[in-house]
């Protein structure tokens, strides 16, 4: 029996899309901790208070921008040897905080390993874990995804409920060694890439991005590359202005869509192949020099900021017109 029920304390990275945009709608993690140990504070960061170490919140961040400390997804790839996994409550030989622990980066990794993942459920609807079935149920919509576009039938992933007659009893004890020893990490994306990049036969649909569209209002103002937590847009500006976008970066949080102040981004679903590394351009104009000696990349006469300036002296003309 492995016990991997306690992740230790987790702590939030740079990925985490209040990093980069305040506006940040994005509060998955919170909503799904059942202890509540999670919250916004007054510069809209995410701050982390009673943790007791549990991980689902880790499963619901798109961005990687959750840290555990204890008990990884390279532990769980290093010492499982049955992909057998249940709560302390339900049957299964490798113990998890709960089932929603599973990302689709490792029910993905013990299908291709051993062709199959037992999943015990116990008596989840009635658990204070019951939230996190949500997160458990996208978990597994993602797996279905990336299965089918690797041509493998979704029946390799058995969910049967079964409790267990008397609950496991997880070692909570940590020692301070533990808590301070850094160990390989690796992003669940990344880890995703890693297993299904030579192995995509079909395409299939996949929640866990989007497809970026720009269209031709977009005056090159770089908002959506600032506010992208991830790194996925590029903005170039040369000779030519070019927008480049990596949607296997993208964890679809839509900040950039929220920030656009031109609302010149729209995003369309995204398929399994799309989680390879890629650059595509989505956008590019000439550059065009305004007669304030300006560099610009629109079609207009003006630069922005010239044009921004003219509006406000129409304005104010209007306002010294009504004096008289
Ligand atoms: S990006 Fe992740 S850590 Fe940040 S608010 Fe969203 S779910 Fe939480
Ligand atoms: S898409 Fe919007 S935010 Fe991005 S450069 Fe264009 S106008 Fe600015
Ligand atoms: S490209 Fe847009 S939706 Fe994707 S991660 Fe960046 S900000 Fe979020």
């Amino acid at each position: 029996m492995n016990d991997f029920v306690f992740t230790g304390k987790i702590s939030i990275n740079a990925f985490c899309s209040h990093n980069t945009y305040w506006k940040s709608a994005c509060s998955k993690c919170i909503e799904v901790c059942p202890f509540e140990a999670l919250a916004i504070d007054f510069d809209n960061n995410v701050v982390v208070g009673d943790c007791i170490g549990c991980g689902v919140c880790y499963s619901a961040c798109e961005n990687d921008a959750i840290e555990l400390n204890r008990n990884l997804d390279i532990d769980l790839v290093k010492n499982v040897t049955e992909p057998s996994f249940g709560c302390i409550f339900a049957k299964g030989d490798n113990k998890i905080s709960c089932i929603s622990r599973l990302g689709e980066n490792l029910i993905v990794y013990f299908v291709l390993k051993f062709g199959y993942i037992n999943i015990f459920k116990g008596n989840c609807e009635k658990c204070k874990f019951k939230m996190s079935l949500e997160v458990f149920e996208k978990n597994l919509k993602k797996t279905q995804e990336i299965l089918k576009a690797l041509d493998i039938s979704f029946d390799a992933v058995k969910i049967e409920q079964s409790s267990l007659d008397k609950p496991f009893e997880p070692n909570f004890g940590i020692s301070r060694r533990d808590v301070f020893k850094i160990k390989e990490r690796v992003p669940k994306r990344d880890f995703l890439i890693e297993l299904i990049k030579e192995n995509i036969k079909q395409s299939a649909e996949y929640i866990g991005t989007i497809r970026l569209s720009i269209n031709e209002i977009c005056d090159f103002c770089s908002i959506c590359e600032s506010v992208c937590p991830k790194g996925a847009i590029i903005i170039e500006k040369r000779e030519t202005a070019v927008i480049y976008f990596n949607p296997s970066l993208c964890s679809a949080c839509k900040n950039c869509i929220d920030a656009c102040p031109k609302n010149a981004i729209t995003a369309k679903k995204a398929f399994v192949e799309d989680l390879i590394p890629k650059a595509l351009k989505l956008f590019e104009k000439p550059k065009k020099i305004c007669s304030c000696g300006n560099v610009y990349y629109t079609d207009e006469e003006i630069c922005p900021e010239c044009e921004i300036k003219n509006k406000k002296r129409q304005e104010l003309l209007s306002y010294i017109k009504d004096l008289f």
